[in-house]
This record gives C-alpha cells, structure tokens and sequence, in this order.
C-alpha cells in the first residue's frame, strides 16, 4: 500500500494528500507526505550534511569525518535520516540524494584538505544505499564526482552495510573490487548487527569495518561486554580490517578501545555530527581530543 501510495503522491500531488491519509491511515499518509516532500527537497536545497569527526585513538588527533545526512523542511522542521532514508530509498529518489551527498562530501573534503599537509589528508567517509549499487551505474558517478571535485579517490571511505554483500550479486562486488583499485576505501557500517558470517568477509574487497555502538555501550560497565567487543576486534584485526568504533560516548570507553587496539573512534565523547565551519575551527585548534 505504500507503493499505491507513493504512486498517488507523484502522480496527484498535495491535492489528494487529505484523501489518502484518511484512507490509508497515518503510516500510509507518512510515506505520501514524505515521498512528496522529499522530491521536493533537492529542488529546494533543503538537504544539509553534517560532519563528524574520526579520531586517531593513539594520537587524539582528527583523521578524518563521516557526512550524514539533514533534512531541513519549512513544515517538518529538521528531519533525521532514520526518518526519511528508507522512503528515499523505496521511491528510488536515495540514487539522486545520494549523488548529491556525494558531491557535497567530496566537496567539503577537497575543501579541508588544501591548507593541510599533503601527507596528512583527511579522509571523508559516505554512507551508501544498497539501492545506489542496484539502480544505477554508481562506478561512473563516483569517477565523475572525483573529477569534478578534485577529491582523491584515497580520501574517500564508502560505508555499506552487510546486507549488500548477503546479494551475492558478481557485479557489486566487481564495482567494490574497482572501487578499491582506484584507492577508495571499502568500510562495512554497523558491523556484526547483520547475517553476515565474519569469515566469508575475508573474501569481499572491504578494507575497514565499523563496529556498531550497540557494542560499545556497556563496555565501561559490564565485563562480558568488554569480552565481546575484544573478540570482535580480535577478529577484525585476523582479517587485516581497519577498524572505526562508533558512538563512543565517554573517555572511558575510548581509553578501553585503544587498550584493545581499536585505533579509530567516532561518536559524541570527540564531537556530535557539525557543521562543516565548524570542524574546520576544530581542526584548525588542534586539540589532542584524548585529553
Ligand atoms: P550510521 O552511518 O551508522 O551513522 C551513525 C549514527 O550514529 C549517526 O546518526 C550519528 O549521529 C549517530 N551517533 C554518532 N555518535 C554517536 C554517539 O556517541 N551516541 C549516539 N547515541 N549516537 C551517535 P544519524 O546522523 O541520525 O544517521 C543515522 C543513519 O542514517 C546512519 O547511521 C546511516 O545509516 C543513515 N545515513 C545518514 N546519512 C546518510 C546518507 O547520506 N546516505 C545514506 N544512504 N544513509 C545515511
Ligand atoms: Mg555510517
Ligand atoms: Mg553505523
Ligand atoms: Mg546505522
């Protein structure tokens, strides 16, 4: 039903919007409101990403930042992407958003990494739909963009979840091989939250994973959820993947991170997602962030 109506959505527009949120419900009349709005949302620029920063655990500096992704909306106020990916990604419209971040993330990259030293880039980490590798000739558009931008294919991180690779499809894992060659780093986001067995990894072209913060919540309180993260980096280093803690919130847990070898973490104890005026102050302050 909420294929009907999106279909409804684009076809008749706001006009019928009251029609079908009395009929379908309020889940339905969502995905309408929502699926119209987001069409509508690239004509009217109201797309924003914000940065947040990767730290280097051993040295505290920042080596890096993940772009996610805003939506401002004049009705709907500030929109979170959990909220609006997956109606973007069911009305097919994720490709072109994704384009967009694309270009802005390698942008805003390009932008940071010319008053640093060339042999201390940032690199820019972009989260991306499994629909963007199913729809679309993603290869060339991310060629295209490191064009046009000038960003460097080795500055570039594309996060994708394990679900993608459950596709067992030889033409993704041909684009990610690709990927690879060309310098782009291949990360696998919200790591072990999937289906994926840990060992079949090994065989795919990822050169880093993501540990989800769902395993880094407790670690600074419960011991048996300190030994779960240990093995799960134990295993990352076995399979020679770089590794990104997420969602770490407190000092503590950063410093059990790097005792167990965690070399890279992001979440709120070292900056919540910023604007990109704003990590530039950041950077340019150079605060060791494990202080
Ligand atoms: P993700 O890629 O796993 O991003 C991490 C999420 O955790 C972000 O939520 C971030 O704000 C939040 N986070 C970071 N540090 C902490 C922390 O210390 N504590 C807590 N509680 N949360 C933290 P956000 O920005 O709401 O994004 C949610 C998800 O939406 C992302 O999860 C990603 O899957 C998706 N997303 C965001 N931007 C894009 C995009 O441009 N394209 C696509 N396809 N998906 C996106
Ligand atoms: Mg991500
Ligand atoms: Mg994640
Ligand atoms: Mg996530």
């Amino acid at each position: 039903s909420a294929d009907v109506a999106m279909y409804h959505a684009k076809n008749y527009g706001r006009n019928n919007y009251q029609f079908y949120s009395r009929e379908l419900g309020s889940k339905a009349s969502e995905y309408i409101m929502l699926g119209a709005s987001i069409r509508q949302a690239l004509k009217n620029a109201e797309f924003e990403l914000f940065y947040q920063p990767q730290v280097d655990l051993m040295s505290g500096e920042i080596v890096g930042a993940e772009a996610l992704l805003r939506w401002r909306n004049p009705q709907l106020g500030v929109v979170m992407p959990d909220r609006f990916i997956k109606v973007a990604e069911e009305s097919g419209l994720i490709v072109e958003i994704g384009e967009w971040v694309l270009r802005e993330a390698c942008s805003a990259v390009v932008c940071l990494n010319r008053y640093r030293p060339d042999d201390h880039p940032l690199s820019m980490a972009v989260n991306l739909s499994s629909r963007q590798f199913l729809y679309n000739d993603l290869l060339a558009s991310v060629k295209d963009i490191l064009a046009e931008t000038g960003c460097k294919p080795e500055w570039l991180k594309l996060e994708i979840t394990e679900s993608l690779l459950l596709e067992d499809s030889q033409e993704i894992i041909s684009t990610l091989s690709t990927f690879k060659e060309m310098g782009i780093t291949i990360s696998i986001d919200d790591f072990c939250t999937g289906y994926s067995a840990m060992s079949y990894l090994g065989q795919f072209p990822i050169s880093q994973v993501k540990i989800d913060r769902s395993f880094v919540r407790d670690i600074a309180a419960k011991q048996d959820k300190l030994e779960l993260i240990t093995a799960i980096i134990r295993i990352a280093h076995a399979l020679r993947l770089e590794l990104v803690a997420e969602g770490v919130e407190s000092k503590q847990q950063a410093n059990l991170l790097k005792i167990q070898g965690c070399t890279i973490a992001q979440g709120y104890f070292f900056g919540k997602p910023m604007r990109l005026r704003h990590l530039k102050l950041i950077l340019a302050e150079e605060h060791d962030l494990m202080q």
